[in-house]
């Protein structure tokens, strides 16, 4: 199974990705955010990884089901 992020956009929608390179680029170069389509706006949103643990179930497994297509950084 791939590993997805659960992230939040601007608009606060919680969606998920498998493409979220937190890793490989340094937050201070591009700020703390990325843009990725939101599935809710439809449009592209700077998103930042939502704090799971903060999320309830429900909240969870929705977002895991709304997966961001599309990826820009
Ligand atoms: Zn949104």
């Amino acid at each position: 199974m791939e590993q997805r992020t659960v992230v939040r956009c601007a608009e606060g929608h919680l969606f998920s990705t498998a493409t979220f390179p937190m890793q490989n680029l340094g937050t201070a170069r591009l700020g703390p955010g990325r843009l990725i389509r939101c599935p809710q706006c439809g449009r592209l949103r700077s998103s930042v990884p939502a704090d799971v643990s903060e999320l309830s179930g429900t909240q969870l497994a929705r977002a895991m089901r709304l997966e961001a297509a599309e990826f820009l950084a």
